[in-house]
């Protein structure tokens, strides 16, 4: 029988970190091929440490790592991209570890989200490059569309008609723009400007490139981030919601349970 493998390689965005001890650290990492996971580098905060400089959260490294019976350990960490202006600046620092949060919200451990590290790595490349905070909203809907919720944008979401250029609705349980006359049955949400409604539909359908050159005023960027943190919370909370649900299924008692081998039921 072939052993496991007792080391593996990766390399990730450093999501966020959590201090153990008087000198580890837990890092939770985003990466291509494992997805995300959490490690422990062992040490960390001595001053000596060597791999100090290379874990930090928003740093994209490489690592080589040992598997642990319950925690993996960082056995070697080398940065690839340090992204010192985004982490040096607090208005850009704030916007990727919102980002960084939201990767770690909407995936579960060790399972790869196609598309989503060179989302997240984009999004850092395009702050780091001077790009504007707005920026983020076109990662929030790209991460709605690569987990599965992607926004009805271009017709109504629960008729499926057309969409007169108007302010429309932003609904979160319709999933999308919403017209006039559907509005009563949308459970609420966010009224959106015409110019708010385009600038959705630019992100959806451009590259980051494209997105990043448009002007998007601070008044547009916090109309359309009220309306898309709607959007967030009500999927977050749904998929919560969820797991909770299963969780409970799984702790009710079975309703047959085995009989004791050999024994009777008491
Ligand atoms: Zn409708």
């Amino acid at each position: 029988m072939a052993e496991r493998p007792r080391t593996y390689t990766a390399e990730g965005v450093i999501l966020r970190r959590r201090n153990i001890g008087e000198a580890d650290s837990i890092f939770t990492v985003y990466s291509d091929r494992e997805g995300k996971f959490d490690a422990v580098a062992r040490g960390v905060r001595k001053t000596r440490s060597k791999m100090r400089g290379h874990l930090e959260p928003l740093m994209r490294s490489r690592f080589l790592i040992a598997k642990g019976r319950t925690l993996d350990v960082f056995a070697q960490a080398e940065t690839v991209h340090h992204y010192r202006v985004v982490r040096e600046d607090l208005d850009r620092a704030a916007t990727a570890l919102y980002c960084a949060e939201l990767v770690d919200r909407f995936t579960v451990e060790r399972a790869p989200q196609e598309g989503l590290y060179s989302l997240l790595l984009g999004v850092l490349d395009a702050l780091e490059d001077g790009c504007g905070i707005a920026v983020a909203r076109y990662f929030e809907v790209q991460l709605l569309a690569l987990t599965g919720y992607d926004l009805a944008l271009e017709a109504c979401a629960l008729c499926g008609s057309p969409l007169p250029a108007e302010e429309t609705l932003l609904s979160p349980s319709a999933g999308g723009l919403v017209c006039r006359l559907c509005r009563p049955r949308a459970e609420g949400g966010r009224l959106l400007s015409l110019r708010a409604v385009k600038v959705l539909r630019y992100a959806r359908r451009e590259t980051l490139d494209a997105f990043a050159a448009v002007a998007v005023s601070p008044e547009l960027d916090g109309e359309l981030r009220t309306g898309l943190a709607l959007m967030l919370r009500h999927t977050l909370e749904r998929d919560l919601s969820a797991t909770r649900f299963v969780e409970d299924v799984r702790r009710l008692p079975a309703a047959h349970p085995p009989p004791s081998p050999g024994g009777s039921v008491e």
